[in-house]
């Protein structure tokens, strides 16, 4: 008889880890539930190039049309599970249907946090996650007017650069003193506050939103300085949370995320997770991390999968993520909820160097501005652990790669 594995949630994690298992020669039956409308597709371009009209809708998607039905992936768009019986090994859908599994993936990512203040119910206060959001707050960019983006993160920032691209005005507000100043410190935040003054954004830091006003649509933001910012529309980017309930109701142990160990295995035999709902044990780090990004869910899926068939492999890629604001892209790799110092090679204000992030003598991060190629020797000085001289690593004449000796081992 063949085995029946079901995959819950349709984003970018689900959708590789279907891939792989038909790459693997999987041969049983694969049924993906989606609670979204669309089939599988990739959200970094929905604050970026799609939001800015430059791409093409098909453009945004993991897989052509008729991949799922050419691989006999059972795709339900638009169904919700809405409950899991572990015993039983069944999940229950929304439309009241029950599907038995020998094998589960719960890939459910993660949702907008949203904000509890007077006023979040008015019309024109928006968030962005899904496809439907983008073309949403596409549709307002297109009539131009004032903009304002609550919370200075990754989100924020991109739509920032965006709507200002776009030519509209734009205030960010910001309860840090920089943007982005929770991940990349003071100093790096600072280079990203001055790419955005430059380009005309406005900066409302160390403020919080304190409520929205209008009749009915939003028309003003109070800030907690005592502040009023008249607008046409906002849009709040204030951090996700993982998607964790059906689990959890299910007696799956949570913590921030579903919990796994590094083969990306629940509490529960046979039912794994991937992507931005996981809370995985890192081989490297000795730790559970739960990481946001999309290289995550596009490697962690075809893991699960692997996994889902007793390969046994151990996820270990060190976390990494992009950014594209106006002409300025980055890549960042490595996992730093603490540092010593920032060593910078290259001048910030050209726009174009590399940031490390030191604790002792190690790297524990490294970020590239408007530099490529780059990212390979700094997971190296991550990986191995490298005890690293801060003059030498800044001096752009010394190569990365002399940085990371052949003969190193690693230390731990
Ligand atoms: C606007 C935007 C821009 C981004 N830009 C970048 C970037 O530049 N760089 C970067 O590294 N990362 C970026 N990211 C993050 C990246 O997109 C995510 O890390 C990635 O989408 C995570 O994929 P996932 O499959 O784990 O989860 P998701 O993409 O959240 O997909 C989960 C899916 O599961 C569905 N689902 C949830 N619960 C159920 C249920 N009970 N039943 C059925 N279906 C369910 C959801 O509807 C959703 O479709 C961005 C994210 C957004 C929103």
């Amino acid at each position: 008889m063949l085995e029946t594995f079901v995959i819950v949630g349709a984003g970018l994690a689900g959708a590789k880890a279907a891939e792989t298992l038909r790459e693997e020669s999987f041969d049983g039956r694969i049924v993906m539930i989606g609670a979204e409308q669309e089939r599988p597709y990739e959200r970094p371009p929905l604050s970026k190039d799609y939001l800015r009209g430059d791409a093409e809708r098909e453009t945004i998607y993991v897989q052509a049309e008729s991949f799922h039905a050419d691989h006999a992936i059972e795709l339900r768009v638009g169904r919700t599970a809405v409950e899991l019986d572990l015993g039983q090994r069944e999940v229950v859908l929304d439309d009241g249907e029950w599907l038995r599994y020998d094998r589960l993936l719960i890939a459910t990512g993660a949702e907008p946090r949203r904000l509890a203040i007077a006023g979040s119910d008015l019309d024109g206060v928006l968030y962005l996650r899904g496809v439907a959001d983008s073309d949403a707050l596409r549709e307002r960019l297109d009539h131009g007017g004032s903009l304002v983006v609550v919370g200075g993160g990754w989100i924020g920032c991109e739509v920032a650069a965006s709507a200002r691209t776009r030519g509209l005005d734009v205030t960010v507000i910001d309860p840090q003193a920089v943007p982005l100043e929770r991940v990349l410190g003071r100093e790096m935040g600072s280079v990203y506050r001055d790419i955005h003054l430059d380009h005309g954004i406005e900066m409302r830091s160390g403020t919080k939103v304190e409520a929205f006003e209008g009749a009915g649509a939003v028309e003003r933001v109070r800030t907690s300085d005592g502040g009023v910012i008249d607008c046409d529309f906002v849009v709040v980017g204030v951090g996700v949370r993982p998607r964790v309930e059906l689990a959890d109701q299910a007696g799956i142990s949570i913590g921030d995320g579903i919990l796994a160990d590094e083969q990306l295995q629940t509490s529960i035999a046979g039912v794994y997770v991937a992507g931005d709902v996981a809370a995985a044990r890192h081989p490297h780090y000795g730790e559970r991390i739960r990481v946001e990004h999309w290289a995550n869910a596009l490697e962690q899926g075809p893991v699960a999968a692997r996994n889902m068939l007793g390969r046994g492999e151990a996820f270990d890629r060190l976390p990494y993520f992009f950014s594209d604001q106006y002409d300025v892209g980055m890549e960042y790799t490595g996992h730093a909820p603490a540092w010593d110092r920032v060593v910078v090679r290259g001048d910030p204000a050209t726009r174009e160097f590399i940031a490390f992030w030191i604790a002792g003598d190690r790297v524990v991060a490294g970020m590239c501005v408007n530099v490529w190629d780059m990212m390979s020797p700094i997971e190296r000085l991550i990986r191995e652990r490298v005890a690293v001289d801060d003059h030498r690593l800044a001096d752009p004449d010394i190569s990365l790669d002399a940085l990371v000796p052949a003969e190193q081992e690693a230390t731990t």
